[in-house]
């Protein structure tokens, strides 16, 4: 069972981690109370369902969806998706960008569950929508909550989620073709990948990198975390509803054999 399985991962690291606040800072006797522990938090989506139609990447063909049995005629109902990879909220491998570098099915599983930090800058982004992140957010963040603790997945939240299944909005283009959407910087992704070590991280944004940029097709700083040999996560959801610190991550997706991205189910368990 593919799901215990996930739950018992989930359990040990709750056991385990040194994040872990209050009361879970004493490690629970069994994988049962640990599992325990962890139902009796709030669980978040943090994914948007994908279906022919939403918002994707410039260059991408559409979903199609072909039905090729009904429960009415066969019994059963099975369906035909065509979609590339990178569709709906996402997982991007490494070798999405990098030869030879890791592809879905390359990921450690113990690399999809982590403890989860999320930079909040939603109001900041309101005012600008070009906002790029910057060393000071990530210091406030740890004047707040204490050193990004290695492993961690990190989350960019901005709130344009919301925007989401409006295409046009999410790529807020202006009337001389430029979009406006935020982004990461460089100085932070590297701050986190190289010095705290983190594991992944992902925005709500198609890209990591700003509009400002994409718009020229300068994809840089999604190439800079890819080859460090990293994966991250694009299109999230529902970060509103999921505090700062403290809670956990669990991200699945298909194992697609030398795969190069495909559409992940994200959620976050919360204090
Ligand atoms: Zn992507």
């Amino acid at each position: 069972m593919q799901t215990a399985r996930q739950w018992l991962a989930a359990a040990v690291a709750l056991a385990l981690s040194p994040w872990a606040s209050g009361a879970e800072k004493t490690a629970p006797a069994s994988l049962t109370d640990a599992l325990a522990v962890i139902q009796s938090h709030r669980f978040i989506d943090l994914t948007h369902s994908f279906a022919p139609g939403i918002p994707h990447w410039k260059g991408a063909p559409n979903e199609t969806v072909k039905t090729l049995y009904t429960v009415d005629k066969d019994g059963f109902r099975i369906n035909e998706y065509c979609h590339i990879g990178q569709w709906g909220t996402h997982v991007d491998p490494p070798a999405h960008f990098h030869t030879g570098l890791h592809t879905v099915d390359q990921i450690d599983p113990k690399e999809m569950l982590m403890p989860l930090v999320v930079i909040d800058v939603h109001e900041k982004v309101a005012k600008n929508p070009d906002y790029v992140l910057s060393l000071d957010d990530i210091r406030s963040w740890e004047q707040r909550h204490g050193r990004i603790p290695r492993g961690a997945f990190v989350a960019m939240r901005t709130d344009w989620s919301k925007r989401w299944p409006d295409d046009a909005a999410l790529a807020n283009k202006d009337a001389a073709g430029v979009f406006h959407y935020p982004g990461w910087s460089k100085p932070v992704l590297k701050l986190l990948y190289e010095d705290r070590g983190i594991t992944a991280s992902g925005h709500e944004t198609t890209d990591t990198d700003p509009g400002a940029a994409t718009t020229h097709d300068d994809y840089s700083l999604e190439s800079y975390i890819l080859g460090t040999n990293h994966y991250q996560i694009e299109l999230l959801a529902n970060l509103d509803q999921v505090p700062e610190s403290g809670g956990i991550i669990w991200i699945t997706f298909p194992k697609v054999e030398n795969g190069s991205g495909f559409p992940a189910r994200v959620i976050a368990v919360v204090p």
